[in-house]
């Protein structure tokens, strides 16, 4: 057998490092602050649903379960946007029928808890939180919810994979000399909503699109369950005209509602309910350093790397995570003091331009989505790529369905592709000319 791993916190990550962990012979143990959602209701009005794309994808069938998990999710083509008039547009995410797939947060974890269980070498213990790593001996304190009682376990190897406020990380933080700590909200927050399913179970919006309400500074979405359901999400400025502070009554927020989202009102019967019932919840972005110490001890997920939602791709670089995690294991044979720092020196710079991407695309989902400028741009950035597949990669698509290309390479990509793009948007009657030679020869020009 091979070393002992404890693995703080059963999340997603958590629960896909474990089954990795196991497949290649480690005795792993996972401790998990929560009941086991799998007997007890945690969802306290939320019901998150996330979009799995390639990423993460790459990461379930690395351990073999992306067929258990394609179960559980819809594919989302395209972004249907429904403008203030009522009018709407469908925007295609990629080509050849790419999609992204919604999942249920609370049911890809129950999933991931089952397989993992079903790992003759993965034992998970619910109730139990860390309150102490130290670091020297590498005895991990965790408190029984029920009954208070303490118990150390030690370990040859440990993973804080506990989220963005992980425990493992201020440990961690509290024990290191010049540990580099970064945390951001930005000023919107999100409330939960839903538009449940027809009179005879059938989805009143297009089932295979992810829906978005984009109004300037704020926007809602709306993601399909398999049951014909949609997990809406409103993303709102908490303070200012337009905020959460000033929808503090049902006739305040029966108006901003059929002001601003008058075609999705028909379709939320309980929203006056929903609204007034479900928590308000703030978006962070946390980046620090060393994510290893004493190569013992390692950061994962969003508690090495929590970032905002608006690309997807929270849960989708934490999977990453794990399948990089799992190419040093073989390449270093098992040696960790060669596969922690290379694990930290990899990912450390793909988690920070994933981050900074995430905060960009807030901007382009609520505000641009809407902008016949940028869509214009988008379409000839479409045309150019089919033409030269091997000279242009939207970003959009580096990002999402193309996981060979590092999140820091797409960012930079992105960045050359964007001052290009200023140019030929600059270029005269664009409006008419976009699909011309003129435009190509342009843009080749540039590259
Ligand atoms: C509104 C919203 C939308 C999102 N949409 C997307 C999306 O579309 N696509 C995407 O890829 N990502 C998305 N994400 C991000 C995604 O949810 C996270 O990146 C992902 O859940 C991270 O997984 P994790 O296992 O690292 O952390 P978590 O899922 O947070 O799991 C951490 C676990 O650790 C446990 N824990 C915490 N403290 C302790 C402790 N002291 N002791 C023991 N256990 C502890 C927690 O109970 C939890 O079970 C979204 C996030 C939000 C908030």
């Amino acid at each position: 057998m091979g070393k002992s791993v404890t693995i703080v916190g059963a999340g997603l990550v958590g629960s896909l490092l474990s089954i990795y962990l196991a497949k290649k012979g480690y005795k792993v143990n996972v401790f998990e602050r929560r009941p086991d959602m799998r007997t007890t209701d945690i969802s306290a009005g939320k019901s998150i649903n996330l979009a799995l794309s390639d990423r993460g994808w790459r990461g379930l069938e690395g351990v073999g379960i992306a067929d258990e998990i394609k179960k559980i999710a819809i594919p989302m083509y395209g972004r249907q946007i429904h403008n203030k008039d009522g009018s709407y547009a469908y925007q295609p995410y990629g080509k050849d029928n790419q999609a992204i797939y919604s999942v249920s947060r609370a049911d890809i974890n129950m999933k991931l808890m089952d397989l993992a269980e079903q790992q003759a070498n993965v034992k998970i213990h619910f109730n139990k939180r860390c309150a102490n790593i130290d670091r020297q001996s590498l005895e991990t304190s965790f408190e029984d919810n029920n009954t208070k009682k303490t118990e150390k376990i030690k370990s040859e190897l440990l993973f804080g994979a506990d989220g963005a406020f992980a425990a493992s990380r201020l440990n961690m933080q509290l024990q290191n000399d010049r540990f580099e700590y970064n945390q951001h909200y930005i000023e919107s927050g999100y409330k939960e909503l839903i538009i449940p399913p027809g009179k005879n179970g059938e989805f009143l919006l297009e089932k295979n699109a992810l829906h978005i309400w984009p109004r300037g500074s704020f926007m809602m979405i709306a993601l399909p369950n398999p049951d014909g359901n949609f997990t809406c999400t409103l993303f709102l400025p908490f303070e200012g005209e337009k905020s959460f502070a000033n929808l503090k009554t049902k006739e305040a927020v029966k108006k901003f509602f059929d002001e601003e989202f008058a075609s999705a009102v028909p379709l939320m019967p309980t929203l006056l309910e929903d609204f007034m019932n479900n928590p308000v919840s703030s978006l962070v972005t946390v980046k620090c350093f060393p994510w290893v110490f004493d190569n013992k001890i390692g950061l994962i997920g969003d508690a090495a790397h929590a970032i905002v939602p608006f690309y997807g791709q929270g849960m989708n670089c934490g999977f990453e995570d794990c399948v990089v995690l799992n190419e040093l294991i073989t390449k270093h044979n098992d040696d960790w003091e060669k596969i922690f720092p290379e694990y930290q020196n990899l990912r450390k710079p793909d988690a920070d331009a994933i981050a900074d991407l995430a905060v960009g695309n807030f901007i382009e989902m609520r505000d641009k989505t809407a902008d016949p400028k940028f869509l214009l741009q988008k379409k000839i950035e479409a045309k150019f790529s089919q033409t030269h597949p091997d000279k242009w990669i939207p970003l959009y698509s580096m990002v999402t369905y193309t996981p060979s290309i590092r999140y820091s390479k797409a960012l930079s990509e992105g960045q050359k592709q964007q001052k290009i793009m200023d140019k030929i948007m600059a270029m005269q009657n664009i409006e008419t000319n976009w699909d011309s030679k003129e435009v190509e020869a342009e843009i080749l020009k540039h590259l």
